[in-house]
């Protein structure tokens, strides 16, 4: 069966339950210690972890679930519905193969659980804390240690609208749980003791998780737990970490369940440097070679913006050597997920022009010119319809109007606020964006 038979098939079965079911609103808990935060996948937004709470069973959720059972479209998860009625294939289809491979009857199971029934996650993302060496241009003071130093040095960038400003100013989250003993992760070393037997899978992520001891020490209780042969270890990574540590999490994971790390980077060259702040593309890429050459799994992890446009194809290009170099290394895989970035409006996709718009059909197209299911050296069904999907939801829900010249106004006023302060050149970074920059003049 192909990647896209694959999905109708997800479709076919969640319709059988209703036209809102997703599975992950009960398998599936992502959530942030340090800043106490959670949703059931990365497109909902986070909720606040009270310490008194259960980490995945709260009120509000089951709420959710029985929306999802009863046929209603829950709020919280717009991006779905947007994507579906772009007529594209939405998360709650593409992410549920994390579930349906492992079990083929998740979907009934999970439907026929009693209405309001407690359960433990089965797929697990979680991070301990913000500590991160990197500054991309849409994360923000919650998620990263470095951003946070910079507005706390400096003062927020008070350049960008109210609407924008998320990330962009402190929030007093930032600060909430800090340190590796904390309450919010001491209730986390409590509650894994019962969740490592439900689980099949757990990722950690940040912050950057290869800068926290507490990732190695959950990778070796998870190693140590009888039923940690059955779990599957992942991390995600921005691979600009020294060489001992790629080295040492590489000896960790050797032995464990299928290792996987997921590499996120979203161009290639001095443009993917200037997107992800601090981002060097040489280490990056010399950490990628030593992942490839350990056969660990990797997915390379883009978040589709504005500024992946211009030079996106030889980010394409560079995966397609990856993944040829994976095959004739044997047994690991190479793939490409591409979630387009909703949030801040200013960076996303959403703000492009027609140019723009052209040149992304361009790179759909020449996705499209080297997908062949049966030849894992090039890009399956799967992975161009994740990329598809991109330009469906840009063409469906490109700015207009007030919106189109706030958001373009944001979009310039970030670039030369980062410029300022982190002494880089958007112009020079991206000459094919020049036009474009002076346009978002108002
Ligand atoms: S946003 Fe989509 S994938 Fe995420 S929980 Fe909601 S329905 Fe599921």
């Amino acid at each position: 069966m192909t990647p896209l038979e694959y999905y109708e098939k997800i479709k076919e079965d969640y319709d059988k339950i209703s036209p809102s079911m997703c599975v992950l609103k009960w398998e599936h808990l992502e959530m942030h210690l340090g800043s106490a935060q959670s949703h059931s996948c990365f497109h909902v937004p986070m909720k606040h972890i009270n310490e008194d709470e259960d980490f995945h069973n709260t009120e509000q959720k089951k709420e959710v679930r029985n929306q999802m059972l009863d046929g209603v479209r829950p709020s919280e998860c717009s991006y779905c519905w947007k994507a579906e009625d772009a007529g594209s294939w939405s998360p709650r289809i593409t992410l549920a193969p994390i579930h349906t491979l492992k079990d083929k009857d998740i979907i009934v199971k999970t439907a026929s659980l009693p209405r309001n029934a407690d359960v433990y996650p089965k797929y697990l993302v979680m991070s301990f804390n913000t500590k991160c060496q990197l500054k991309c241009s849409y994360c923000g003071t919650q998620s990263s240690s470095s951003w946070y130093e910079e507005i706390k040095n400096d003062g927020p960038w008070d350049v960008i609208s109210d609407e924008s400003s998320r990330g962009y100013n402190l929030n007093g989250r930032e600060t909430l749980y800090t340190g590796d003993d904390n309450a919010m992760t001491k209730k986390f070393w409590e509650w894994i003791k019962q969740a490592v037997m439900h689980l099949h899978t757990i990722r950690l992520t940040g912050g950057e998780p290869l800068l926290s001891e507490n990732t190695f020490k959950l990778a070796k209780f998870i190693r140590n737990h009888p039923n940690g042969e059955n779990i599957e270890f992942n991390v995600n990574s921005n691979l600009c970490v020294s060489d001992r540590r790629v080295e040492r999490i590489i000896d960790t994971m050797k032995d464990m369940k299928k290792p996987k790390v997921y590499a996120s980077i979203d161009s290639w060259g001095p443009q993917a440097e200037y997107i992800r702040h601090g981002l060097k593309v040489d280490m990056f890429e010399r950490n990628l070679e030593k992942l490839v050459d350990a056969k660990i799994d990797v997915g390379i992890m883009s978040t589709f913006n504005f500024m992946s446009i211009p030079n996106y194809k030889e980010l394409l290009d560079v995966i397609l050597d990856y993944k040829g170099l994976s095959w004739i290394k044997g047994d690991a895989t190479f793939f490409l997920d591409t979630p387009h970035m909703v949030y801040p409006k200013h960076l996303s996709a959403l703000i492009t022009d027609d140019k723009q718009l052209d040149n992304l059909r361009e790179l759909v197209y020449y996705m499209n010119t080297h997908v062949d299911d049966n030849d894992v050296t090039k890009f399956n069904s799967g992975e161009y319809a994740k990329f598809e999907r991109v330009l469906q939801w840009v063409e469906k829900n490109r700015f207009t109007g007030d919106e189109l010249i706030k958001h373009r106004k944001d979009f310039r006023a970030f670039v030369d606020e980062h410029d300022k302060r982190r002494g880089t050149n958007f112009i020079e970074t991206f000459p094919e964006l020049e036009y474009f920059y002076e346009m978002c003049n108002g």
